[in-house]
């Protein structure tokens, strides 16, 4: 099963890609995170994208286009995958239909998180995660429940995003608007495109994603 999630920026996207990865095996493809990897690596792709990142716009797309195709036709992924960040444009919705033409692969559903965007701010501006193992907090939401330390793995080191300032914030949704949002239409016309109400709990998003996926045998 292939499938896509959009949302603005906090939306939960990430969240609830981690879960679909643990309880259906799906690999997430998270441009994001691959970025964010070349930057912490310093490599030559990373040092363009970091300043880019940083400002909260978006890196070309045959950059973007170049990198997924890269793990979309790697064949990793044995049960699927979950495109998390991608496609952020309409040239990326397109590029990804003849890359999954080629390999005659399939995009079973594509999930939209909708959202509250000035909820959105307070949600990201209060984000951090375990440096070691990723679990993800909130200053306000989410605390460990021991001040200081990781409930997963008992990890004392926490990092921050260096684009949820709010500055950059209102630049990612921004970006979402005039960019990512117009990709909308694109799906809506295939009929793939299901939206879930992204504001209730976590728990309760997953339940609704859960749903559209057994709704045809899953
Ligand atoms: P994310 O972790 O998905 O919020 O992505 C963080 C940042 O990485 C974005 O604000 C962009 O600067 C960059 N990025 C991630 N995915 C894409 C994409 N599909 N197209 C262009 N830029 C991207």
């Amino acid at each position: 099963m292939n499938l896509i999630l959009l949302g603005p920026p906090g939306a939960g996207k990430g969240t609830q890609a981690k879960r679909l990865v643990d309880s259906r095996g799906l690999k997430q493809l998270a441009t994001g995170d691959m970025l964010r990897e070349e930057v912490s690596k310093g490599t030559e792709l990373g040092q363009k994208a970091g300043k880019i990142m940083a400002e909260g716009k978006l890196l070309p797309d045959e950059l973007i286009i170049d990198m997924i195709m890269h793990h979309v036709l790697s064949g990793e992924q044995k049960n699927g995958f979950i495109l998390d960040g991608f496609p952020r444009t309409v040239a990326q919705a397109e590029a990804l239909d003849h890359m999954l033409a080629n390999k005659g692969m399939d995009l079973d559903h594509v999930i939209e998180l909708q959202v509250d965007e000035d909820a959105l701010v307070a949600r990201l501006v209060g984000r951090f995660a375990c440096g070691k193992c990723g679990a993800g907090y909130h200053d306000v939401f989410h605390k460990p429940t021991q001040d200081g330390v990781c409930d997963q793995c008992g990890g004392t080191e926490f990092t921050r995003r260096a684009d949820d300032t709010e500055q950059a914030i209102r630049a990612r949704l921004q970006v979402y608007r005039q960019q990512t949002m117009p990709i909308l239409p694109y799906y809506r016309r295939c009929g793939a495109l299901k939206s879930v109400d992204g504001m209730a709990d976590i728990a309760d998003v997953a339940q609704q994603i859960d749903s559209i996926l057994d709704e045809n045998g899953g």
